[in-house]
């Protein structure tokens, strides 16, 4: 893609409102629009990125035998009042009446409608277990919305929902999460911790939290000096006897084990071996994939910009074109890129080159392939690896061969 032809409008100042860096870094750099305080609009480049986190959770969800649907936003309150959480998340939820009088809210979550789902269609022991799960829009009537995407009043979450028959299933699905939810995040390139937590409205026995230890955020855990591990609570560390001293981080994941909260006040009955009639065995997994984008940018950053891990940067590579003569060789380049599968931000704009490298520094894709004076006279493209600012010369078609390598590894 041309970058005269892009919807890529970066600032040259900071903006006033951002309160941490990467609020900045995506404001800055033309992810985000900023509609109101706790609302934002992913312009193309973030939406780039959130496409390829969504990929990476659809494949490892499907691979655990899940299957996608999309639920509905607006949901009934009368379904709420059956598992009395119309009143437990009063205080975060948007409620209105529709022009009939009925009660509505924008949905913070979906166990209830899940359950109200399950309930109509799985109605025998032979069709469990049931994985289903969705990437959706949330809404959380946050009284102090902060840190850009970290909370805000609208949101994309993946939330998955596993029924089974028994306990020992419901422990199946949630090994298989787990270890997917694992994968996920690793893919995303994001460095987390997990650690045991509080079921807390959600109810349910058992529950594991995925953070990323950031320096900010409103989820502190504490940290052991010795051993490295984190402890939701604890008064010094179990294993070492070490002090623990608290970390602030950044919730992106949660898992929990519900089981039958949800489907005794619902009446989500089956049909057990014997016919008699049982309630679901719940699990719950949620991934807040506006979070990522913001976490990434958080932790994967410098002074100057935002690092993409490769698996989920909006470009996978920036190429800077310095000189009018070049631009033909240079889209020779892109297409060769383009035909072997990788996606590149051709800046080819007349501007100065320090303006190219600030925003192909702030738009931080992977690699910054430079075609410029050294081109002319020996046919060397450069190549910056945005992470350490390592740099590399090439010919055409070593550079070609470079970027496939550095994507196969
Ligand atoms: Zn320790």
């Amino acid at each position: 893609m041309k970058f005269s032809e892009s919807f890529i409008f970066t600032a040259r100042q900071d903006p006033k409102v951002a309160e941490c860096r990467s609020h900045k870094l995506l404001l800055k750099g033309c992810f985000l629009f900023m509609v109101s305080s706790g609302i934002y609009s992913y312009l193309p480049l973030a939406w780039r990125v959130l496409d390829k986190i969504n990929s990476i959770i659809r494949r490892n969800m499907n691979s655990c035998g899940a299957q996608e649907l999309l639920m509905s936003a607006l949901q009934p309150i009368e379904m709420w009042r059956k598992t009395g959480r119309d009143k437990d998340l009063a205080e975060v939820m948007f409620r209105f009446s529709d022009r009939k009088e009925r009660e509505l809210c924008l949905g913070p979550t979906h166990e209830e409608e899940i359950t109200e789902i399950a309930r109509r269609y799985l109605v025998s022991y032979k069709q469990l277990p049931c994985v289903l799960y969705q990437i959706q829009t949330k809404f959380r009537d946050e009284p102090r919305p902060r840190f850009g995407l970290m909370r805000s009043c609208e949101f994309i979450m993946k939330d998955a929902y596993s029924f089974d028959a028994d306990e020992e299933g419901l422990d199946k699905n949630y090994e298989k999460m787990l270890y997917a939810y694992k994968k996920i995040f690793a893919e995303c390139g994001l460095d987390f911790v997990m650690v045991e937590a509080d079921s807390g409205a959600m109810g349910g026995s058992l529950s594991h939290e995925f953070m990323v230890p950031s320096g900010i955020g409103e989820d502190v855990l504490l940290k052991c000096g010795k051993c490295g591990k984190y402890y939701k609570d604890a008064g010094e560390c179990p294993r070492c006897r070490e002090k623990l001293t608290p970390e602030k981080n950044i919730e992106i994941g949660h898992i929990f084990k519900l089981g039958t909260k949800y489907s005794l006040a619902q009446q989500g009955l089956f049909l057990d071996e014997t016919g008699e009639r049982k309630p679901f065995i719940m699990g719950c997994y949620g991934i807040g994939v506006s979070r990522i984008l913001s976490a990434i940018a958080e932790v994967s950053s410098d002074e100057k910009g935002i690092i993409w891990p490769r698996k989920v940067s909006p470009f996978d590579v920036s190429l800077i074109v310095l000189g009018e003569d070049l631009k033909e060789d240079a889209f020779r380049v892109e297409e060769e890129l383009n035909s072997r599968g990788y996606s590149v931000l051709v800046d080819e704009r007349n501007e100065a080159a320090g303006v190219k490298f600030n925003d192909a520094y702030l738009i931080g894709n992977p690699y910054i392939l430079i075609m410029g004076k050294k081109y002319k006279e020996s046919g060397k493209i450069d190549v910056e690896i945005r992470k350490d600012r390592k740099k590399l010369s090439f010919s055409k078609e070593e550079v070609i061969s470079f970027i496939e390598d550095e994507y196969a590894g």
